[in-house]
C-alpha cells in the first residue's frame, strides 16, 4: 500500500488555504435551473432503468445510437432544428438540421449496404472534422457496422497498425490524406475493401471511390435493422500516454451513460449551443462530440481548425456557445497568453465550462473564475469507461484540484493491492490508492481488442481497476494523484506528479510543468520538473533557482523538485496529455517506446 503519511501532512498544512479556494454555487450563478440540484438525493435514488425512458427504441426492435441521436428527433418536433453547425478552417459556415442529418446518414448507410459492408464490420475514418465525418459516423452506426475514428494527423505507421489491428473493411478519408498516408500502404492492407474519398468527383477504381458519387446514387431512406444493445458500435484506441495504444470496444447501450452524463454533467437543456473541442479520433470527440449532444437534441458546434486562442474566443462569442467541453491543455494555452478575454469578447452566453483528459490544476479553475467569470469544472473518465464517471457539477461546490464526485449510477472507490493479488477497498478518507469502479455501468468497455487477458486482468475482486492513483476526501470528492506508472518514490515517500506540477503552476512565470522521478542511487528517485514558461518570461538561471525555492517553500524539501529544466514546450499526445514517460526516457537516454500519438 502507498505510504500516505506525507500526503496527510501536506494536506493538513494546505487545508485552510485549499478550503479558502472552494467555490460555492449560488442561485445567481446559474442562468437556467440545473438538471441536478441535490447530489445526494439523486445519487442515492438513481436507477439506470430510469434512463431507458429517455429512449424510443428501434421500430424494428433494439437500441441503436443513431436512431436515438438523430432519427427520432428528425421524425418529430426537432426535424427542422439545427443539429450541426460546421465551421470550416477557412471561414466557411454550414448548418444541418436533424432531418438533413437523418437523410444524409441514411444515404451513407445505404452506400455501405450496397457495397456489402455489413453488421460488425469496421468502418474507419481519417479526416479533419468535416461534416462528412459526422454523417459517416452516424451512417455506420445505422448500418450496425463498427465506427473507428482515427485522428487525421497520425503518420502512416500508426494508421497502418490501427487499420490492421482493427480489421478495417472501409475507410473514409480525403484525397490529400489518402495520397500522403494511405496509398503507400494499400499493399499491406489486403482486407481493406473500400476507400471513400470525400473530395473527389469520380471513382478511381473498384476500391477507391468518390463519396459524392456513391451518395448521389443512394436512397435517403434507411430503416435500421434490429440492433442488440450489446452489439459492438465503436472501436476506440486509447491516447497512448503510458504505452502502446489499446483498442477499446464499446456497444450501443453506452448511450445510457452518455444521456445521463449529458443531463447531469453537461447540464444540457433544449436551447443550449454546445461545443466540444475534442476530435473524434479520441473518445471524448465521439462520446461527447457526436453522440451526447444529439441524444439531447441539442445544437452541436464542430470546428474544423486546430487550437487558436483568437479563433476560439470568437467561436464562443459569435456562436453564442452556452456549454463548452474542453481540455486542460487548451485552458493552459489560453492562460499562457496572460490576456483579458472579457475585455475583447462578449462571452455572456457561456454558462458552463467542463474539462477532461488530464488533471486540471487548481490554478486553471481559479483562472476561469478571474478571467471568464466562470469556474472550470473538472471531470474524470477514460476510453475504457466510455463516458464521464466522476465530475464537478454545475450546482455543486467545486474544490479546485478535485475531479469531483461519482455520477449517479457509478460507484467509485479507492483500493489497495494485497500481496496475494487481491484488492481491498480503503474506506478511510484521504488515503491514496488505485481508483476503481464497480463494473456494470452501461458504457463500460466490453473488450480490449485482441487482448482478452489484459481485459480480464483489469477486473479484480469485483472492481474495475483504472490504473490511476487518487484519494477520496471526507465528503466523497476524488483527488487525482497520478498514473500508477508515473508515481515517484523518493526517500521512502510516494510523490504524485500532479501535486508538484500544480504547485509550480502557481508561480506567475510557469505555463506548464511535467514532473518525473529520475533514478538516484541514494534516495531512489529525484523529483525532476520540466517547465515551460508563459509569454514574457525568460529561462534564466535566476528564475530556475527561484522556482526551486518556490517549490521548497510550498511543498517541503522531500517533495519539491530538486532539478528544474526549462523546455520550450512539453511533449504531449495529440489529445493534449503530457507524456511523462517520454520526458523520463529522454532524461535517461532510453528508447522512447511507442510515439504514434506524439504531437508534432
Ligand atoms: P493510454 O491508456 O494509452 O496510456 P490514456 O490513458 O491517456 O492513454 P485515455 O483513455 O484517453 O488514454 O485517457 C484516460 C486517462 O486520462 C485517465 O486514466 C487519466 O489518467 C487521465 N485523465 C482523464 N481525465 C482526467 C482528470 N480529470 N484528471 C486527471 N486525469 C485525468
Ligand atoms: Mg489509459
Amino acid at each position: 500500500m502507498i505510504d500516505c503519511t506525507l500526503k496527510n501532512k501536506v494536506l493538513n498544512e494546505v487545508d485552510a488555504k485549499m478550503k479558502k479556494n472552494w467555490i460555492e454555487k449560488k442561485a445567481e450563478d446559474v442562468t437556467v435551473p440545473p438538471n441536478l440540484m441535490d447530489y445526494q438525493k439523486v445519487y442515492q435514488s438513481f436507477q439506470w432503468d430510469s434512463v431507458s425512458k429517455q429512449f424510443e427504441g428501434l421500430p424494428s426492435t433494439g437500441l441503436n445510437i443513431a436512431h436515438e441521436a438523430i432519427d427520432r428527433h428528425a421524425n418529430g418536433l426537432l426535424a427542422g432544428k439545427t443539429a450541426l453547425v460546421w465551421l470550416g478552417e477557412n471561414g466557411e459556415r454550414r448548418t444541418y438540421t436533424f432531418l438533413e442529418m437523418k437523410k444524409l446518414s441514411a444515404q451513407f448507410a445505404n452506400v455501405l449496404i450496397s457495397l456489402g459492408i455489413s453488421k460488425g464490420e469496421r468502418v474507419f475514418t481519417l479526416s479533419t472534422r468535416l461534416p462528412e465525418l459526422y454523417i459517416a459516423a452516424l451512417g455506420t452506426l445505422k448500418n450496425r457496422s463498427v465506427l473507428c475514428p482515427l485522428f487525421s494527423q497520425f503518420g502512416p505507421e500508426p494508421i497502418l497498425q490501427r487499420l490492421v489491428r482493427g480489421d478495417a473493411k472501409a475507410l473514409l478519408t480525403t484525397k490529400a490524406l489518402f495520397e500522403k498516408k494511405i496509398r503507400p500502404l494499400l499493399e499491406e492492407l489486403p482486407q481493406l475493401r473500400y476507400v471513400f474519398l470525400i473530395d473527389v468527383e469520380e471513382d478511381e477504381s473498384e476500391q477507391i471511390r468518390s463519396l459524392s458519387c456513391l451518395m448521389k446514387n443512394a436512397s435517403d431512406v434507411f430503416d435500421i435493422l434490429p440492433t442488440d444493445p450489446e452489439d459492438m458500435a465503436v472501436l476506440h484506441f486509447t491516447s497512448g500516454t503510458t504505452g502502446m495504444p489499446k483498442g477499446v470496444v464499446h456497444v450501443h447501450k453506452a448511450i445510457y451513460t452518455h444521456w445521463m452524463s449529458g443531463h447531469y454533467v453537461l447540464d444540457l437543456h433544449p436551447d443550449d449551443i454546445y461545443w466540444c473541442t475534442a476530435d473524434p479520433g479520441w473518445v471524448t470527440g465521439t462520446s461527447y462530440g457526436i453522440i451526447t449532444p444529439w441524444l439531447h437534441g441539442v445544437t452541436n458546434i464542430v470546428d474544423e481548425a486546430e487550437f487558436d486562442a483568437t479563433r476560439w474566443y470568437r467561436i464562443l462569442q459569435d456562436e453564442r456557445v452556452t456549454v463548452w467541453y474542453t481540455a486542460p491543455t487548451a485552458i493552459r494555452r489560453l492562460m499562457r497568453l496572460n490576456s483579458n478575454p472579457l475585455e475583447e469578447y462578449n462571452l455572456s452566453s457561456l454558462r458552463l465550462i467542463q474539462s477532461v483528459g488530464e488533471p486540471l490544476n487548481p490554478e486553471a479553475v481559479i483562472w476561469g473564475m478571474e478571467k471568464l467569470k466562470l469556474p472550470i469544472h473538472d471531470n474524470w473518465w477514460q476510453t475504457e469507461t466510455g463516458g464521464i464517471m466522476i465530475a464537478n457539477l454545475i450546482s455543486q461546490q467545486i474544490r479546485p484540484g478535485s475531479m469531483g464526485r461519482p455520477l449517479p449510477g457509478i460507484e467509485a472507490g479507492i483500493v489497495m493491492h494485497n500481496d496475494d493479488g487481491s484488492v481491498t477497498e480503503i474506506t478511510e478518507p484521504n488515503k491514496e490508492g488505485e481508483l476503481a469502479l464497480r463494473p456494470g455501468w452501461p458504457s463500460m468497455f466490453r473488450a480490449y481488442l485482441h487482448n482478452e487477458e489484459k481485459y480480464a486482468n483489469s477486473f479484480v475482486g469485483g472492481w474495475y481497476l483504472s490504473g490511476d492513483l487518487a484519494y477520496k476526501d471526507e465528503d466523497g470528492y476524488f483527488w487525482f494523484v497520478g498514473r500508477a506508472d508515473d508515481i515517484i518514490k523518493t526517500s521512502g515517500h510516494m510523490v504524485g506528479p500532479f501535486e508538484v506540477e500544480s504547485t509550480l503552476m502557481e508561480h506567475p512565470a510557469v505555463a506548464e510543468a511535467g514532473v518525473i522521478g529520475k533514478p538516484d542511487p541514494l534516495i531512489g528517485q529525484i523529483v525532476k520538473a520540466f517547465v515551460s514558461l508563459k509569454t514574457g518570461f525568460e529561462p534564466t538561471e535566476e528564475l530556475r533557482r527561484e522556482l526551486i525555492g518556490f517549490g521548497r517553500k510550498r511543498l517541503g524539501t522531500a517533495v519539491a523538485p530538486k532539478e528544474i529544466e526549462f523546455q520550450q514546450s512539453l511533449p504531449k499526445t495529440r489529445s493534449g496529455k503530457i507524456m511523462r514517460r517520454l520526458l523520463k526516457a529522454r532524461e535517461m537516454g532510453l528508447p522512447e517506446g511507442d510515439t504514434s500519438t506524439l504531437e508534432d
